[in-house]
């Protein structure tokens, strides 16, 4: 197969282990020699750098990002008759953290434009169940949807009147900025994700906490090992089993030595595709004052059938596309007999005529020419 057919992966892992072997083996290695594989001292050496690295003040590492938003929806006893206002437009995760736990998922639509959760709509729904009286306004979960942040001044504004518990998904947005400092602090916790495919990604599941809070930090230390105290075997609470691996703290210590040239380069690309597709198709409207960890670089199309041909034209020109999400929350089969039939139009919308192309940091300039020629070819 020569180079201008040989399919361009959407994402390529394996040439980012090989700019990391160096640094990478030897890790591995140490782990493999002390043999502590739960709670070993890689895991305490990258919670300190990730904790450093956001600005937060604690960072407790848990077994993947749906875990963080499970412990840190536990760590504050959310359940039954509780409201958790949440985008329609997200990972389907988002979702089914509330519904495990008993509460009650509160969807909310989204911002157009950055496809982040719209906060006057926010204000809107958290008003329509206070007047409705069956469910407790509890939470907000704010997803920084495909790297770029949510409004988190303006979410927490809205939270704090309402008392409302903040929780930023941050699974998608390690990384990224938002008024001059990284994610990590913007909500009362903040849940991240080390899943393979993510801007920070470990060689299997993994995620971590983020909180300014020294009693949620403890809380969280607790609820990953089956809510013990400080007593071996002593239970306080019913917590999981939610520990990182110490191998893939490993992996992660290694892929942080790189990680700010990676954002730097998935930025590089991101402000290439912009201007080679601007006039063709919508690229994506940037949050203000925020620097995206480009998670996903998704234009909008004028509807599902351009979206259908564009996929089939770019498919055979050996140039993958994905769709995030081809489904918002509240008309997934699971979770539709929870939601109250708002209708939410803008996340029914956009999730019909939006694409993802691969961005990724080891896209080589003659890859992303021959996307942005196979774009421009089947608009
Ligand atoms: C990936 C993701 C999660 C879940 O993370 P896992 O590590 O796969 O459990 C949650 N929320 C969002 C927005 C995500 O993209």
């Amino acid at each position: 197969m020569n180079d201008i057919t040989r399919p361009i992966p959407f994402l390529d892992l394996k040439a980012q282990q090989v700019r990391i072997a160096a640094d990478l083996k030897p890790r591995i290695d140490a782990v493999l020699a002390h043999c502590q594989f739960v709670l070993g001292p890689e895991v305490v050496e990258l919670e300190q750098k990730l904790a450093a690295f956001c600005g937060a003040a604690h960072c407790v590492s848990v077994s993947s990002g749906t875990d963080a938003l499970q412990i840190a929806m536990m760590a504050e006893e959310i359940g039954r008759g509780d409201a958790v206002f949440l985008p329609a437009f997200t990972y389907t995760a988002t979702a089914e953290v509330p519904l495990v736990l008993g509460a009650t998922p509160v969807f909310v639509d989204i911002d157009p434009h950055t496809f982040q959760i719209d906060p006057s709509h926010l204000r809107a729904r958290i008003e329509e169940v206070k007047a409705a009286g069956k469910l407790r306004p509890r939470a907000v979960i704010g997803v920084d949807l495909f790297g770029q942040p949510a409004d988190w001044p303006q979410l927490r504004a809205i939270a704090e009147e309402f008392g409302l518990f903040t929780l930023d998904d941050c699974a998608q947005a390690f990384g990224a900025i938002h008024h001059g400092v990284r994610l990590g602090a913007a909500a009362d916790a903040t849940a991240t994700s080390f899943f393979p495919s993510k801007p920070f990604g470990a060689y299997g599941d993994g995620g971590a906490l983020f909180t300014d809070s020294d009693e949620r930090a403890a809380l969280y230390r607790s609820l990953r090992t089956h809510g013990e105290g400080a007593a071996r075997y002593e239970v306080l609470r019913t917590g999981m089993n939610g520990r990182l691996d110490t191998l893939q703290a490993a992996v992660l210590l290694s892929k942080l030595t790189v990680f700010e040239e990676e954002l730097d380069a998935r930025a590089r690309i991101a402000a290439v595709y912009d201007s080679r597709l601007g006039n063709a198709v919508t690229t994506p409207a940037r949050v203000p004052n925020s620097v995206s960890a480009w998670a996903i670089y998704a234009i909008l199309l004028k509807d599902g059938e351009s979206r259908d041909r564009m996929q089939a034209g770019l498919k055979a020109a050996g140039v993958p596309s994905a769709i995030y999400y081809p489904r918002p929350l509240h008309h997934q089969p699971a979770y539709a007999s929870a939601h109250d039939g708002t209708p939410l139009p803008i996340s029914e919308d956009i999730s019909t005529r939006i694409m993802a192309l691969p961005l990724h940091p080891d896209l080589t300039h003659h890859d992303i020419d021959r996307i942005c020629t196979a774009v421009l070819a089947n608009c």
